[in-house]
């Protein structure tokens, strides 16, 4: 129950902390790196003591190469001469935004992996939108791109157009991999979203990875988990089979060390939680997520979700009598349903539902919605904390199920370490049969791999299956860790 544990001493306070952060954390500033073993148990995924020592090492190198540090300093007049003035230790790789939150939080993580991978440090630029939803990972530094960061004002230029990306620059021959070719630029923009060709598609080979090497500034673009195809380069594969031996926890290890709930967000997520959820025997949440409203009518999407809960028996059936006497029913168990969805729709339908009739087995289900937005808001804070408050309350059920395709479905199914049940996509109207599977892992999905192989010259497809890279449940040409 919250609130039963003493968390006001450091020694307390310590056993509170996941093992994934570093000891020393200011409490205040972040109360749910502390508090949030009283809502949810631990994981029973252990990080790997590997991993933990690659924080630890990551941590040091962020506190010497962050922002206005003496190294960091040094290094911006690389960018103002264009070319090396001096050698470093610091090199860094500079996430910009691209597409919703959930998009977004599995982009950073997949750069946070590629800076571990590199050595490099990982800067993030938020835009306003998703200011303030989460504490700062790093002690007595910041992973924020400062503001007055030279290159930013070319961020908006930084399309898949831009004539400096990257893939651009190998397709016009301005650089190339050649043993004798110049010294690259002191800083590249990667473009990896969800369009990338074959030559921003390069950027997953070997050769290319040894180029990058040799430049100290790199500028992503990317609203993908692109840690499947990081698992395919052959120079990064023995170093993460020793971070990550149980390789569907990348993302769940990674997305709980670095989006960790600021205090206003906690604020909303733990009042939610007390209010609605916490006196339940078990928590079923669905995340109902509809791309297309006209092509997948309510009563369809409606329609598909029993069929799944049904089916999977996730939920009671309730009995078609009105007046049933539900005192005469001994069981005592209480069922809570959380759904999120911009619709109020989906909720209405189920709370009507479970109100009107006694279940099957007697249970009560009480059935909740945080909030209904009706659109997807770019450039709205509120709008994307409580997004960010959704998608931890799903990651805290017993069960989930998600919808196909959506991102922040992917984050919420990973930080709970769950493995959800995913409704297919319906088509043309029509409820998919069968309705939902359980997923393979944990893992998200890369919806977009590179196509072409490392000579950008020869189509490939979807890309190689190896062992523990597989295609998506919901996204055939897919990739994901399981
Ligand atoms: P995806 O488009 O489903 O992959 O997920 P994203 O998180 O990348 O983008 C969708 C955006 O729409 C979210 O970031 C939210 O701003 C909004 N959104 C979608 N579904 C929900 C929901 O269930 N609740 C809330 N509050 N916002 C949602």
């Amino acid at each position: 129950t919250p609130g039963v544990v003493d968390s006001g001493n450091a020694s307390s306070q310590q056993l509170l902390l996941d093992e994934l952060f570093a000891p020393g954390h200011d409490k205040g500033s972040c109360l749910s790196r502390y508090e949030a073993i009283l809502y949810r148990k631990p994981s029973s995924h252990k990080p790997s003591p590997y991993l933990l020592s690659k924080l630890r090492n990551y941590e040091s190198l962020h506190n010497l190469c962050g922002p206005y540090t003496e190294a960091y300093n040094k290094t911006l007049e690389q960018l103002k001469y264009g070319r090396k003035v001096s050698t470093t230790d610091c090199n860094y790789v500079v996430y910009t935004p691209l597409s919703g939150l959930g998009n977004r939080m599995l982009t950073i993580a997949s750069a946070f992996l590629y800076a571990l991978l590199t050595n490099r440090v990982l800067l993030v630029e938020f835009g306003s939108e998703i200011a303030g939803l989460f504490c700062e990972p790093f002690q007595q530094t910041t992973w924020l791109l400062p503001r007055d960061f030279p290159l930013r004002n070319q961020f908006d230029n930084f399309s898949q157009e831009y004539p400096h990306t990257y893939g651009n620059m190998l397709k016009s021959r301005v650089i190339n991999t050649a043993v004798k070719s110049p010294p690259p630029p002191p800083f590249l923009y990667i473009y990896l979203a969800y369009n990338i060709d074959r030559y921003d598609g390069l950027f997953y080979c070997d050769q290319n990875q040894d180029q990058l090497g040799k430049v100290p500034w790199l500028v992503i673009k990317s609203n993908q988990y692109f840690v499947p195809s990081l698992f395919l380069v052959p120079s990064f594969k023995q170093e993460l089979s020793k971070l990550f031996p149980d390789e569907e926890t990348v993302f769940h290890h990674l997305g709980r060390y670095l989006f960790q709930p600021s205090n206003e967000a906690w604020g909303l997520i733990t009042r939610f939680y007390r209010a609605y959820l916490s006196k339940a025997d078990e928590t079923i949440g669905i995340q109902v997520r509809v791309f297309d409203p006209k092509a997948t009518p309510f009563q369809t999407v409606m329609h598909q979700i029993l069929s799944c809960t049904l089916k999977e028996k996730l939920l009671p059936e309730v009995l078609d009598v009105k007046n049933s006497a539900a005192s005469s029913s001994n069981n005592q168990s209480m069922k809570a349903v959380l759904v999120t969805s911009l619709y109020s729709e989906y909720y209405e339908h189920l709370k009507g539902m479970y109100w009107t009739k006694p279940t099957v087995s007697g249970e009560v289900i009480g059935v909740y919605q945080p909030s209904h937005e009706e659109h997807e808001i770019y450039g709205n804070n509120m709008h994307s904390m409580k997004a960010w408050t959704e998608i931890y309350l799903l990651s805290m059920s017993n069960v989930l199920i998600t919808s196909s395709w959506s991102t922040f479905g992917y984050v919420a199914q990973s930080l709970g370490g769950l493995k959800p049940w995913m409704l297919y996509r319906p088509f043309n109207g029509t409820t998919p049969d069968p309705p939902c599977v359980q997923a393979m892992s944990m893992e998200p999905c890369f919806h977009f791999p590179p196509s072409y192989g490392c000579k950008a010259d020869v189509y490939i497809g979807p890309g190689a299956i190896v062992p523990h890279v597989k295609h998506c449940e919901d996204v055939e040409w897919g990739l994901k860790l399981v």
